[in-house]
């Protein structure tokens, strides 16, 4: 499989750089993991919007959110070569927000299914698992296996440090989690540091390290050292607009 950073600033954008979004790709299989600010028009370089299969959402901040309204109304408007409506695009997300997600159904172009922590989702190749995690709004990361490989990518979404994510994280092959902070301000309640996501990354053993959800201020190598000093043998890098993994 393959994931593609389409945006990685946490709360705002800024420079040409879009929040969180992130395409993951498996057999022709498009998912995308949070519609943040920028990420329609990054998106439309790897493939045509309508041609979405599935969006999944781990809460409701803007920064998550900001291009959803604008891919509903591009399903709504935009036809493919021949004419035809894009089908039915289902947005996975929680339901702990009954108004945000209310807003998940639009006509019939987008519907709204709602996952919680004990429900397995798939969705097309992909295995779903969720977590809670620690921010001010319900938030979900979560544990993405493609079924034919088993190969996994956990994303912490949006969290403080939460010690259950070493358990969640376990084994594997790509870790990308929310470093919004530098180090000195661990055990906060909404974003976690550089060292706390190194510690995950190295008490779980994940086999890469990606660094995202990253402030627009500071000097962002600092970030890595940091993770590093927590996890000298695994590979660790910050997201890059459209750096691409593949597992
Ligand atoms: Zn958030």
């Amino acid at each position: 499989m393959k994931v593609t950073v389409l945006g990685f600033y946490g709360g705002y954008p800024t420079k040409g750089i879009g929040t969180s979004a992130y395409l993951i790709e498996s057999n022709g299989f498009h998912l995308l993991l949070d519609v943040g600010s920028n990420s329609l028009l990054t998106l439309e370089r790897y493939v045509d919007p309508i041609h979405l299969d599935a969006v999944l959402l781990s809460h409701y901040h803007h920064d998550h959110i900001a291009d959803l309204g604008v891919l509903q109304f591009t399903r709504l408007l935009k036809r493919d070569a021949k004419g035809n409506k894009p089908h039915l695009l289902p947005i996975y997300c929680h339901n702990e927000d009954i108004d945000n997600f209310k807003q998940m159904s639009f006509e019939n172009v987008t519907l709204g299914i709602a996952y919680n922590e004990e429900s397995e989702l798939t969705i097309g190749p992909f295995k779903i698992e969720h977590m809670k995690t620690l921010h001010p709004v319900p938030c979900y990361a979560f544990k993405i296996t493609e079924e034919k490989s088993n190969k996994t990518i956990v994303s912490t979404s949006d969290s403080g440090y939460k010690e259950a994510f070493i358990a969640f994280a376990k084994d594997a092959d790509l870790l990308i989690a929310d470093s919004n902070f530098y180090e000195g301000m661990e055990n906060h309640t909404v974003h976690m540091t550089a060292k706390e996501c190194g510690r995950i990354a190295n008490k779980a053993k994940v086999k890469r390290l990606i660094l995202t959800h990253l402030p627009q201020t500071g000097e962002l190598n600092q970030l890595v050292e940091q993770a590093k000093n927590e996890a000298p043998s695994i590979p660790i890098e910050l997201a890059q607009k459209e750096m691409t993994i593949t597992i």
